[in-house]
This record gives structure tokens, sequence and C-alpha cells, in this order.
């Protein structure tokens, strides 16, 4: 949307129903200038023209197409890049690496493919028990395939933050299907941080 455009939604939601004359007028701009917004603004329905009264703003609409943004940001737009471990790292590494990698989770790769996921509190909780973290490997600790959810970068932001409600976890690895039905090659990492970004960037382009 242009920036004129946005200055007559915004006009006609205060002022309207309000005519065209009037617009151009609070606009400080010739009638004829305004006629392509106009009918731009008409077409895609964010304002109603009814005739002798003016126009009007279609909140409905703009409510509509906003929501409907939130099914067309893809995964693929928004990926994360995923930090990995191998099977035989030591829960000692892999909590070096959380930190140094600023990430909450990890995924245990074996020869490219997904074998497990890695959170803080499985860190957590095999230290509590005791022991040396440097002697046991990760597999003691991780969540592994098949109760790992997984994500598509085809599918839609909206569909990643349902399953991470839904499984209640942070992050979700994303996979590329693999045909030789040897399990999972990880492409990238969608996290509730990933949400939460892309959450503030449809509110700073649609300020209230
Ligand atoms: P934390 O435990 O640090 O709060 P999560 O809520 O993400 O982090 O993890 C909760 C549990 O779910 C952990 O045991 C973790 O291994 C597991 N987990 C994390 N991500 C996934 C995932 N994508 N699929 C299945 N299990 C997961």
């Amino acid at each position: 949307m242009t920036k004129r455009q946005s200055e007559i939604l915004d006009l006609v939601e205060r002022r309207g129903p309000i005519t065209g004359e009037q617009i151009a007028d609070e606009l400080g701009v010739a009638k004829t200038t305004l006629r392509a917004d106009l009918s731009v603004l008409t077409m895609t329905g964010r304002l109603t023209a009814r005739p002798r009264v003016g126009y009007t703003y279609n909140s409905e609409h703009d409510v509509d197409s906003r929501l409907s943004l939130l099914h067309e940001l893809t995964v693929a737009d928004h990926l994360a890049v995923s930090v990995s471990v191998s099977e035989s790292c030591s829960v000692y590494d892999a909590a070096v690496t959380m930190f140094l990698e600023d990430t909450g989770t990890l995924f245990v790769v074996n020869d490219g493919r997904l074998v497990g996921v890695l959170s803080r509190k499985d860190l957590l909780k095999v230290t509590l028990g005791g022991g040396d973290t440097k002697a046991m490997p990760v597999t003691l600790a991780m969540t592994r395939v098949p109760h790992i959810v997984t994500i598509t970068p085809e599918a839609s932001l909206y569909d990643a933050a349902v399953l991470m409600v839904r499984h209640e976890v942070d992050a979700l690895p994303v996979v590329k299907n693999d045909d030789t039905g040897t399990g999972f090659a990880v492409v990238g990492r969608v996290s509730k941080t990933t949400i939460t970004r892309a959450f503030v960037e449809l509110g700073q382009r649609y300020t209230v």
C-alpha cells in the first residue's frame, strides 16, 4: 500500500462516511489525483463507496486480510539455523554448546540424520542425578525419533506454532522428507522465538 493510500484509509476510518471531495480537501490534493488510489482501495474491499453517502472504512476486510497473512508466512521464510551435536557428544559438551550457540534446543544427528532432540531441562535432569557429565553421552538425556515432532519448510508458521503449543515444546526441527526412508535430514529450526519475531514484525507492519 502506498503512503497516500494509507493516509486515505486512516482519514476514512476516522471520518467516514466521507466524500471524495472532502478527502481531497483534507489531504490538500486535487480530486483527480486521488481517483486511482480510491479505486484500488474500493476494489480490494478496504473501502466501500456509496452513491450520495461517500466512502466508508471496511474494518472487517482489514482484519480478515491481516489474519490470512498469518497463514501465508512460511517456515522456509523464517528458518533459523539449527545447532546439532553427534550421538557420542557428552552431556557436558552439549551444555557448553547450548551456551556458546545461545540456543535452548539441540538436535542430535547421526550420519546427517535426525536421531534426537535435547532441551535445557533434559540436560538439567541428567545432571541432577550426579555422575560425570563428561562421560555421559547425550543419548541418555535426549528425546528420540519417532517421538520427535517435526515440520517441513513448506508449512506455515502458524502450523508450527500450533504444533509447539499442542506438544508443549519450544522448538521444531525443520526437515526434508527423505525418499530413501532412512530418516530426516534437518534443514533448520523454528522456535517460539521465531514465532515471537514474526509476531512483532506483523505488529510493526500494522501499527494501529
Ligand atoms: P524445556 O524442557 O527446556 O522447557 P522443551 O519444552 O522444548 O524445553 O522440551 C520439553 C521436552 O520435550 C524435552 O524432554 C525435550 O526433549 C522434548 N522436545 C523438545 N522439542 C521436541 C520436539 N520437537 N519433538 C518432541 N519432543 C521435543
